[in-house]
């Protein structure tokens, strides 16, 4: 591609309105243009970024024997009534009408597109198992659209669905597809961790998010220092370390009232009378599904909701308003205590181990000292219901927990019957008898996979995109385009490469030295091969590494070899 003819507008400015950095560059380097809040056109340089990471993931699906299909954007309400999605999934599902006054909705996911074309098709266990696989737009109305195609409303994904006679062969499946993300986020080059995922009701390890490791990740990464655990912070298992003495370990003392007048958190009352956090119980009023409920952690713990709602099995679980918080403890907001509390309570497995603790009075501006379990109140269930912390066991070998940011690219979900059953989605096994499919879902954030990248791989200059998703291989700087050894030069290793396959873009712009240079350093192309005067008479050019700081020089005649050198060293360095 030569410059002079490309389509590639860049700012030299940041613009304001991009916050991270990926953001910044994608909009710099003409990669992407906004058009509405969340919806963004792909300029020619990002499209090239877009379909190098698209070539990637096809081959690996191929690979693992997937099949390509595609589907509809527009998908019709009745089968989003059929699954039950249609009133739950909420406002992120765009919906509309057609001239026929018909229900319709654009597809944020194609769960019961493609359940429905294989109930319609496959009816036999001799049809399976098979994946299907579609890189398509989604549209998703996000609450928050941000960070340009990191999070947007309309997005590309690579969404694969697996269909199984059996749940054996739907966990062959799904491994299936977690070593073949494994290898695409490797071949893209970036630094990633597969981590466990919380799979809400339906239970079990089988669901994954792929992380690309970065400071600026929306999402934390918890992880051992000793194993290979990973997971995100909902999911985190905790196994608390086994406390010797068990239930109320100190000698239990009498209750004892204390004022706390306008001490109502955890700090403030830690402060007012002098004891350390862990010496609390924090009582949490919430709404889990319609229920009230006593909630219980140790004050210095943090209540995990999705743990909540998993261990009674809820679909939701909210912290109750200030007037449910008064009716049920007869006090303000701050003051919730278990003695006494009508409700049912469930606690967290650390404050099995507690005694003589601190809770709230359930009146105002009261707190009581001396609490102890069985015999100031009971807990009706426990359970692991805390956030994990930086120093944590794993729950894998007791090793240390780290914490660490990441950005959600891909995620892979063992679905079990979900779908097939509430789209009954059936088949006839080798008896003759009718079963229900075992379906898993997989999904990779095609633009969000690029943005990711450059969040991982920048400098203060600009990208520095790893090879196999650079939009560009090479570019070729000749300086001086008045002279014409240099131009020439810079033309016969243009055209030897161009003829070798290599994806080059030729800097061919009257401009000056220091401009092209530094909009190849914004570009972030993996190799620069520049062409000067001085250079050329000296008989030889100079080849530079994006992420190198120093160039070498190679002699005129070997040049094109030496940058093809250069080029299959950088994707031999990801193998
Ligand atoms: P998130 O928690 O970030 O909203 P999600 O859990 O809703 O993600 P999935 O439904 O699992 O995402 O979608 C599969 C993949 O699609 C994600 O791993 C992500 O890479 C990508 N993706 C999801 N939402 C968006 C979005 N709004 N913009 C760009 N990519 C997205
Ligand atoms: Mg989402």
């Amino acid at each position: 591609m030569r410059y002079s003819g490309y389509f590639l507008p860049t700012y030299k400015e940041t613009p304001a309105e991009a916050e991270i950095v990926s953001h910044q560059l994608m909009l710099r380097s003409g990669m992407i243009r906004k058009l509405a809040s969340g919806i963004y056109t792909y300029l020619p340089f990002g499209l090239r970024s877009i379909r190098k990471v698209e070539a990637i993931v096809r081959e690996e699906m191929n690979r693992a024997g997937a099949i390509e299909v595609l589907m509809p954007a527009v998908q019709p309400a009745e089968l989003w009534q059929e699954s039950g999605r249609w009133e739950y999934y909420g406002r992120e599902l765009l919906r509309f009408k057609d001239r026929h006054n018909r229900d319709a909705c654009l597809g944020p996911t194609h769960e019961e597109v493609i359940t429905d074309l294989i109930r319609n098709d496959v009816h036999s266990y001799k049809q399976m198992p098979v994946n299907l696989y579609q890189i398509q737009t989604k549209f998703r109305d996000e609450i928050r659209p941000r960070f340009g195609i990191m999070r947007a409303r309309e997005f590309i994904m690579k969404d694969a669905y697996s269909f199984d006679v059996d749940e054996e062969g739907a966990g062959l499946s799904y491994e299936r597809m977690r070593e073949a993300y494994s290898r695409i986020f490797q071949r893209f080059g970036l630094k990633f961790r597969a981590v466990e995922a919380d799979t809400g009701t339906i239970g079990g390890s089988y669901s994954h998010e792929f992380m690309v490791l970065a400071e600026t990740g929306e999402d934390q990464i918890v992880n051992c220092g000793q194993c290979d655990y990973a997971a995100n912070l909902e999911k985190a298992e905790i196994v608390e370390k086994q406390d010797p003495a068990g239930e109320n370990p100190e000698d239990m003392k009498p209750v004892e009232e204390i004022a706390t007048p306008g001490a109502g958190t955890i700090e403030e009352v830690t402060a007012f009378l002098s004891v350390p956090a862990e010496r609390l119980i924090k009582t949490l009023i919430y709404v889990v599904d319609e229920e009230t409920v006593a909630v219980l952690v140790r004050g210095d713990h943090e209540l995990n909701e999705t743990k909540l709602r998993n261990l009674l099995g809820a679909q939701s679980a909210e912290l109750a308003d200030a007037a449910l918080i008064e009716e049920t403890t007869g006090s303000p907001v701050g003051f919730a205590g278990p003695p006494g509390i009508k409700t049912r309570i469930v606690a967290d497995t650390a404050v099995k181990s507690m005694s003589n603790a601190v809770t709230g009075g359930n009146r105002e501006d009261l707190h009581l000292k001396n609490v102890n379990m069985k015999r100031d109140f009971n807990v009706d269930l426990f359970g692991d219901l805390r956030v994990i912390r930086p120093g944590d066991a794993c729950p894998r070998c007791g090793g240390d927990i780290h914490f660490g940011k990441g950005i959600e690219v891909g995620h892979i979900f063992k679905l079990g019957t979900k779908y097939s059953s509430a789209l009954n989605a059936v088949f006839l096994d080798e008896n003759g008898a009718e079963k229900t499919i075992v379906m898993g879902c997989y999904g990779i954030g095609i633009g969000r996979t690029v943005a990711a990248a450059l969040e991982q791989n920048h400098d203060e200059n600009g990208m520095i995109l790893p090879i196999p998703i650079a939009p560009f291989e090479v570019t070729i700087l000749p300086l001086q385009m008045h002279d014409a050894t240099v131009v020439e030069t810079a033309e016969k290793i243009y055209s030897d490469l161009s003829d070798q396959g290599v994806d080059v873009l030729l800097d061919d712009r009257d401009e000056r030295a220091g401009v092209k240079f530094n909009d190849a350093d914004l570009l972030g192309i993996p190799v620069r091969v520049t062409v000067g005067s001085r250079g050329v008479k000296n008989g030889e050019v100079e080849i530079k590494l994006r992420k190198a700081a120093d160039g070498t020089t190679a002699p005129l005649d070997g040049a094109s070899n030496a940058v093809l050198n250069q080029v299959a060293a950088l994707y031999d360095s990801l193998k």
